[in-house]
């Protein structure tokens, strides 16, 4: 099997990944492709399969994944940056570097509401949304992408705002219900505004996060009827069961599940999404930071918990935080597939796990051990600091 797309083959920024022992291609309609190779030029995958059918003539750098799996980078659907590498939740600075070494590549913000003295007002609230998105765009900590710029709605903006917002790069909101919109049919009015200017929404679901804010119930979730339900499994407080349950049957928005919530809640929408045979339309985050702190292995803490306790195999539970959130916020990376960017982690049995494998170990529960991770065709990490040590890790072998 081989998957071509057009591109210079002996391009200088060409790069080879060989000897790859399991492909996870982030797509829950085929998780696993039978290749062992992976070529791409100037960040984009080329070609996917094996090394006797693909082009591995002229890489200016060549990574023998030694038979670990490779996987696609990972994506936290919903985090709180503020400015730079420091977020003032809990006075910590490399905290999104330090999530590179639990494997995520892209974050996607949630809205900057940590920010201190965060302005209200609509022209102050636009204008740093414009420069959250503008700073993040040109700066990303040990290699990790950030959608950042996400404005949170108050009472009095009008269409006008979100054509603005969009002219100036503005790609998502931050989380309906945590400014002064706390009603559905002003929610539900400002969020078709923002989608008629290609601007993707959320809301927050569940009980109070801090002192503060507020309950959004189902009915508000239903009525404002957000591109991503934030959080369905509470951020921390979940909603009781009959209403998650409701939110996972009537809505066809994406399902997100977070580290930050309450496990068992999150569960309940899993296999509440499993039974109605809709897996692609749940999504990981993990809302940090938080009050619980910044989690830089929450993502494959989730896909762990999810796989083990909710009885999905581990390559789906990949998918949940590749694939299926780049296909609901519209992104690029999330699939080994040419075209998209290449973003990567490279994945293997834990050091001393009683799994058999990569895959059963997660799905008893354990940690991946990580060994490399590449990011838009360039080596970003090798072994993580941060996970369980990897039994084997990659190597680059020509740079
Ligand atoms: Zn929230």
């Amino acid at each position: 099997m081989s998957h071509d797309a057009p591109a210079n083959s002996s391009a200088s920024n060409k790069l080879v990944i060989r000897n790859i022992g399991l492909l996870l291609s982030g797509d829950i309609d085929r998780p696993i492709l039978d290749a062992d190779t992976v070529v791409s030029v100037d960040g984009v995958i080329q070609s996917i399969g094996k090394e006797k059918d693909v082009d591995v003539s002229g890489a200016a750098t060549t990574v023998d994944a030694k038979g670990t799996a490779l996987a696609p980078g990972l994506i936290d659907s919903h985090v709180h940056p503020v400015c730079g590498d420091w977020t003032p939740r809990q006075n910590q600075l490399g905290w999104i570097e330090s999530c590179l070494h639990g494997g995520v590549t892209t974050m996607v913000s949630a809205g900057e509401v940590h920010t201190p003295g965060r302005p209200k007002d609509i022209v102050g609230l636009k204008a740093m949304a414009i420069f959250a998105q503008r700073a993040f765009q040109a700066f990303r900590p040990g290699g990790v992408k950030i959608y950042a710029g996400a404005p949170v709605l108050e009472q009095g903006m009008v269409e006008d705002d979100f054509r603005e917002l969009a002219e100036g790069g503005v790609k998502f909101l931050g989380e309906v219900g945590l400014g002064s919109v706390k009603d559905g049919t002003t929610g539900r009015r400002m969020v078709a505004w923002a989608r008629k200017y290609g601007i993707q929404s959320t809301i927050h679901t569940g009980g109070p996060s801090i002192p503060g804010s507020s309950l959004i119930d189902k009915d508000m979730v239903l009525e404002t009827d957000a591109d991503v339900i934030g959080h369905v499994n509470g951020g921390h407080t979940a909603l009781p069961d009959d209403q998650i349950k409701e939110l996972c049957e009537r809505s066809p928005r994406a399902l997100e599940i977070v580290h930050n919530g309450n496990e068992r809640a999150g569960l309940l929408a899993l296999r509440t999404a499993k039974d109605l045979r809709q897996m692609r339309r749940v999504i990981l985050g993990t809302d940090s930071p938080a009050g619980s702190g910044v989690q830089p292995l929450g993502i494959l803490r989730m896909i762990s918990m999810l796989s083990s306790l909710g009885e999905i195999p581990t390559e789906v539970a990949i998918c949940l935080a590749t694939g299926n959130t780049a296909k609901m916020r519209n992104l690029n990376c999330g699939l080994i597939a040419p075209g998209r960017e290449a973003s990567f982690v490279f994945l293997d049995i834990a050091q001393q796990s009683a799994g058999k494998n990569l895959l059963d170990s997660i799905q008893k529960g354990d940690l991946a051990g990580l060994g490399m991770v590449i990011t838009d065709g360039a080596v970003s990490i090798q072994r993580s600091r941060n996970t369980p040590p990897a039994t084997r890790v990659p190597e680059v072998v020509k740079r």
